[in-house]
């Protein structure tokens, strides 16, 4: 495992071609393409790592998997009133099928559904705490207490917030928000700007790898049954529009944010977590994307096979 990510790390490198790095976060625009990083934790505590693996990096939409989770802890199957679990076939950021679907977004991984996601977990608590919250869980999911949010990238998304609040104040005339628009956005933008490094994220995907258990520190986190329908979310819905390619090329569930990293899950084996921040032209990361499917063809995870 180890010689197989040192050689995908010194292949991502030597890559011309990189992707565009995300420009409408300002401050995301400043990442270094030339950056690469990938870690494999196994479920027996064994962790792999090549590149740049232990820089933190902004999450972005990843982030969106650990509010699921919370989300479904707290509102069980009352979340899905809120947010469908249909793959859109739209972009991120769409509010085409808002329209059309009486403000109800199709699936909690696309930017409309997360932001209706931060309000089913909201249950009339200030920003503050429902953040303090986030953090806690996603420190507990990791095992690491040094996650932080990185409050710059936050700011940067709150100044140039036009297209998510819109998307937002459209699901509020529907009635579909219960919270006021700017707190909801406001935590929703700190989510997002949660910073990790690829380790620190392959850590926290672990417990989707044995049925909601992570088997490195022993704790359950969710049930079988709710591991396995986040991975199932994961697999139609996390890469927006570029579901059934990423589906296709690499097999595993995953999902993506426009600083340039993926997290998935190869079911019973491993927990994979890597970064490039060039994106393709559905805001997935391009090398990273490469990676993952170079790792799922010499190590034959799959879920579509054995
Ligand atoms: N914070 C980003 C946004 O709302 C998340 C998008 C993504 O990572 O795909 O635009």
């Amino acid at each position: 495992m180890q010689k197989l990510l040192t050689d995908i790390a010194s292949t991502m490198q030597q890559e011309n071609e990189r992707g565009k790095v995300a420009d409408y976060i300002p401050q995301l625009a400043h990442v270094d393409p030339q950056r690469f990083g990938i870690a494999v934790a196994l479920p027996d505590g064994q962790l792999f790592t090549a590149g740049d693996a232990s820089e933190p990096f902004s999450i972005q939409s990843i982030s969106k998997v650990f509010s699921l989770t919370l989300a479904l802890g707290k509102r069980g199957d009352g979340l899905w009133s809120y947010v469908g679990r249909e793959p859109s076939g739209d972009p991120f950021n769409s509010i085409v099928q808002l329209e059309h679907e009486s403000g109800k977004p199709r699936n909690p991984f696309i930017n409309a559904g997360a932001i209706a996601v931060v309000d089913a977990i909201m249950m009339r608590h200030e920003p503050k705490e429902v953040l303090a919250e986030l953090l806690s869980f996603v420190r507990f999911v990791a095992n690491d207490e040094s996650i932080c949010f990185d409050h710059e990238v936050a700011a940067s998304e709150l100044a140039h917030k036009h297209r998510n609040a819109s998307l937002a104040h459209f699901m509020k005339a529907f009635g579909r928000l219960e919270h006021d628009v700017d707190k909801v956005l406001g935590t929703y933008f700190h989510q997002c700007a949660l910073a990790m490094s690829c380790t620190q994220l392959a850590h926290a995907g672990l417990f989707l790898v044995s049925d909601g258990v992570n088997k490195a520190t022993g704790t359950r986190v969710v049930s079988a049954q709710r591991a396995r329908r986040i991975n199932s979310l994961m697999m139609m819905c996390g890469h927006y529009d570029g579901s059934g390619e990423f589906a296709y090329r690499v097999g595993l569930p995953g999902k993506s944010g426009v600083g340039g990293g993926i997290l998935a899950v190869a079911p019973g084996r491993a927990s994979i977590a890597v970064w490039s921040p060039g994106l393709d032209g559905t805001g997935n990361s391009l090398l990273g994307t490469r990676a993952l499917e170079m790792l799922a063809q010499e190590t034959g995870w799959s879920v579509f096979g054995h």
